[in-house]
């Protein structure tokens, strides 16, 4: 080493020093500060699942995240029933492949624009006012099943809802059908999850639906089923 190379060491030491001190610093002000995460922590913190290229398939609608009004969807054909066309191949996969078990899935409701969906909740709310309900309580009512337009995903193109036989009344006795059996134990390979499940009816704002699937992608299916989660809490919208 020669000679010249000691002030540059010396430069570099003071460096080292200053750098000491200020990382010291910083870290005392982080943990005195209630509730936040030190500098360390939150380097280690997963990233949001959203936070990838594929984030279409996490787009959260519900009753609070209203869908963006120039939301647009490109849509294919599965059967009878337009969905969006990126979910198209991987439902008829999971139809096709229920099929060879012998299960047979029926599509009976799928892509609903945000206009059709106003329709069918005015009329859900036009038949309980019938049955004496008040206009407010009708809507509750109505509410509880039926997003309000621009709040439901069927208007995304990423849910399905799957009839009863040749049924299309969707009812919770679904759950007792073979069709949801093999649902429960394939439709994450597919990247479907059950979207509201009896236990989460607090989170999601919706009673149990054991017909309704969501698209959201094969890997992250896998993890919401595995951890038992709901998609507001993987996304940690809760
Ligand atoms: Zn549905």
């Amino acid at each position: 080493m020669g000679k010249k190379a000691y002030p540059l060491m010396g430069g570099l030491l003071i460096l080292c020093i200053l750098y000491a001190l200020v990382t010291h610093t910083s870290t005392a002000v982080s943990t005195g500060g209630a509730g936040q995460a030190s500098p360390a922590a939150a380097a280690s913190e997963p990233a949001h699942p959203a936070d990838e290229a594929d984030d279409w398939q996490l787009i959260l609608v519900n009753k609070t995240h209203i869908m963006p009004e120039d939301y647009t969807v490109s849509t294919a054909k599965v059967g009878a029933y337009l969905v969006d066309r990126r979910i198209a191949e991987p439902l008829s996969e999971m139809i096709d492949a229920a099929a060879e078990e012998g299960v047979t899935l029926r599509i009976g409701s799928a892509y609903r624009s945000v206009a059709y969906q106003r329709d069918v909740f005015d009329r859900n709310v036009e038949q309980l006012k019938k049955r004496g309900y008040s206009e407010e309580r009708a809507k509750e009512i109505t509410s509880e099943s039926i997003a309000d337009p621009g709040t439901s995903e069927h208007s995304l193109g990423l849910a399905v809802d799957f009839a009863r036989g040749d049924n299309t009344d969707f009812v919770e006795s679904y759950e007792k059908t073979e069709q949801f059996a093999w649902l429960s134990a394939h439709a994450a390979e597919y990247g479907f999850i059950c979207r509201y499940s009896k236990d989460k009816e607090s989170i999601t704002g919706y009673t149990y639906e054991p017909w309704h699937y969501r698209y959201v992608g094969a890997k992250h299916a896998r993890e919401i089923s595995a951890k038992g989660l709901c998609l507001e809490e993987y996304l940690g919208e809760v």
